[in-house]
């Protein structure tokens, strides 16, 4: 008998987007299964299931999922078009903002009725638990006379929370090959932040206002060092 897809709809949904699950990935400890993008992005400021509120792991949410490859080729056999919209809108994604497109998180060739009894569930994520906090780094611009420097080239770092802004300018000194004479100032919301203050006290003292998408948002600029100029 043909089924409707209306009364499957409900175990193919995404809870958090209401879309079709993408990338679709299961807690192991509820087997609650979301598309990856959306789970990853509540890890961000939760380690409870956003359906049944378990606590999925105290300090590392992202050890205990697990990507879902039969339920995602289940929902690409019922939904007619969505892999190849879906697929089409992450190129479009990457190339309308110059960036290289990543590979997908399911290879295409999908073991057939063979790998069946294979484990199904596979690892998304490997993140070092010491690293706990995510960092975007946005550029403000440079004064004139602070040199040459090239543009970082990732804006996305995961740090320790213990890390100061110290190590951060550390950091963009290294990566941008920065001279001596230029200074960095490095701002989080309207605060000018000081060398010894850690990522977390940061983030305790400034709050939702620091804080965009889970990450950790902080501005950097480039100024002459006024020990330099006198
Ligand atoms: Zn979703
Ligand atoms: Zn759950």
């Amino acid at each position: 008998r043909l089924i409707n897809l209306a009364e499957l709809t409900p175990y193919i949904l995404c809870s958090i987007c209401k879309g079709y699950l993408i990338d679709a990935t299961t807690i192991t400890e509820c087997l609650h299964t979301f598309c990856k993008s959306c789970i990853v992005r509540h890890f961000y400021y939760s380690n409870r299931c956003p359906k049944c509120n378990i606590v999925v792991h105290q300090t590392q949410p992202l050890y205990n999922i697990r990507l879902d490859r039969q339920l995602q080729d289940i929902v690409y056999k019922l939904v007619i078009n969505l892999e190849e919209r879906e697929k089409k809108q992450m190129h479009d994604f990457y190339k309308e903002r110059g960036l290289e497109v990543p590979k997908p998180a399911m290879p295409q060739t999908a073991p057939s009725s063979k790998g069946r009894a294979k484990k199904v569930l596979e690892s998304v994520f490997r993140i070092p638990p010491e690293l706990d906090m995510s960092l975007l780094l946005e550029f403000i611009g440079a004064n004139e006379g602070t040199g040459h420097f090239k543009p970082l080239e990732k804006k996305f770092v995961r740090v320790s929370g213990e890390a100061t802004i110290g190590h951060v300018e550390k950091f963009l000194r290294r990566k941008m090959g920065l001279d001596p004479a230029c200074q960095v100032d490095i701002v989080c919301g309207d605060h000018l932040l000081e060398r010894y203050q850690t990522l977390r006290e940061i983030r305790r003292a400034i709050g939702d206002a620091a804080m965009q998408d889970g990450l950790l948002v902080l501005h950097y600029g480039l100024v002459v060092s006024p020990l330099k100029i006198t």
